[in-house]
């Protein structure tokens, strides 16, 4: 097993930690300082990272390893900078960007997702370095907004730094399980036109929010017909077609049939469900009835599908196996996350695997298991070893 330093792992999560990088401007926080410490230590180490801005202020810190051992794979290791708000301080018992460690566990926003992970790549392919000469090379990316529009991942795409990686990890906190499968996110917004009128005399209008709580119904029978056309699937469970927000009339003018209403929908899939499929659809079931309706496409993240026969995840497999003495446990991740955008614009087999629990990314009070942090970074190093060397039984 490659010697991984431990201590330096812990320690360097917390350095993270204690970096508040929500992006919030307004505050005078962006990704920027921890970005700026993922260079620096990468500088310490002798490698050379690339900063390219994915928006002003806001950095992508991008690193190659070459093995010095001859030709081979391009392995990616991908972690985010940003973090998510700390929320309201009254809901924590810690403050969160104290990166304290208590019983075990290291304290703070980002902890677990995913500062602790970014350490882990970084140090496991430091570890790897240290331990000899390797086939092929190691490109550690330490992206900006992944907790946003994923600017960041999109940038590194556009940039072509993803056209050369044969296989990458994400190092997003999923409490130890191998997710090489991501649910689909679909965000559209419907916006229903009818006819204005005064509430005394409905006859002269034609309402929008009637268009709209019929359209809330119909949805209801679509993701009926969706669960029934695509079973639940073993790790990702059900299709979802969720109204989220409804906007329609004012407070101060309850006697006026408003002319227009929105409705904003979520939608989560599975492999095999088509979004352009269900955007239409939707698109047919909101007009008619003297309605019209425009259909905007917010947000769409495919789902991620990828063979656990793919190198990359049976590497990270066999890794787990060597590390742990455990047989891997396989997940899928509810949300999507930078991999989402590495495979499917990227065309990169992208597998989800790191330290900190599923649940406690964005909570209150998050932490992570320090040795978990420690036992994911051995992991890593492992899996990349196995990767290169293409030695993935
Ligand atoms: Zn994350």
């Amino acid at each position: 097993m490659i010697d991984v330093d431990a201590r330096a792992v812990v320690e360097f999560t917390q350095a993270l930690v204690r970096i508040p990088s929500t992006y919030d401007p307004a505050r005078g926080r962006t990704e920027q300082p921890a970005a700026d410490l993922v260079a620096a230590k990468m500088r310490e180490w002798g490698w050379d990272p690339v900063v390219y801005e994915a928006a002003p202020g806001r950095p992508n810190v991008v690193a190659v390893v070459e093995g010095g051992a001859g030709d081979g794979p391009t392995l990616l290791f991908e972690g985010h900078t940003d973090v998510v708000t700390e929320g309201d301080l009254a809901t924590w018992t810690v403050d969160p960007f104290c990166g304290e460690i208590r019983d075990g566990r290291l304290w703070g926003r980002g902890s677990a997702d995913m500062k602790s992970g970014l350490a882990a790549i970084l140090h496991a392919t430091r570890a790897l370095q240290l331990a000899g000469p390797f086939p092929g090379r190691i490109k550690v990316a330490a992206l900006a907004d992944e907790e946003g529009l994923m600017i960041g991942a999109h940038h590194f795409v556009s940039c072509g730094l993803a056209a050369d990686v044969d296989g990458a990890i994400v190092a997003e906190p999923e409490a130890g399980e191998i997710c090489a499968v991501a649910k689909g996110a679909l965000r559209l917004r419907v916006d229903l036109t009818g006819k204005m009128a005064h509430g005394a005399m409905p006859e002269h209008g034609r309402n929008p929010v009637l268009a709209v709580a019929a359209l809330v119904d119909r949805l209801g029978a679509l993701q009926r017909e969706l669960q029934r056309a695509h079973p639940a699937h073993e790790h990702l469970g059900e299709v979802y077609v969720t109204p989220t927000v409804v906007r329609a009339g004012a407070e101060e003018q309850v006697n006026v049939i408003p002319a227009t209403a929105s409705l904003f929908i979520d939608v989560r899939t599975v492999p095999g469900v088509e979004h352009k499929v269900i955007a239409d659809r939707v698109a047919a079931l909101a007009g008619g009835d003297g309605f019209t309706a425009e259909v905007s496409v917010l947000v769409d993240r495919p789902p991620v599908d990828v063979p656990v026969s793919d190198p990359v995840v049976a590497a990270l497999a066999a890794a787990h196996r060597t590390v742990t003495g455990a047989e891997p446990v396989y997940g899928g991740v509810p949300g999507s996350t930078d991999g989402t955008v590495l495979t499917h614009w990227g065309g990169v087999p992208s597998v989800v695997y790191g330290p900190g629990g599923k649940w406690i990314a964005h909570q209150a009070d998050e932490y992570v298991e320090v040795a978990e942090i420690v036992r994911c970074t051995r992991v890593f190093a492992e899996a990349a070893r196995r990767f290169l060397h293409r030695d993935h039984p």
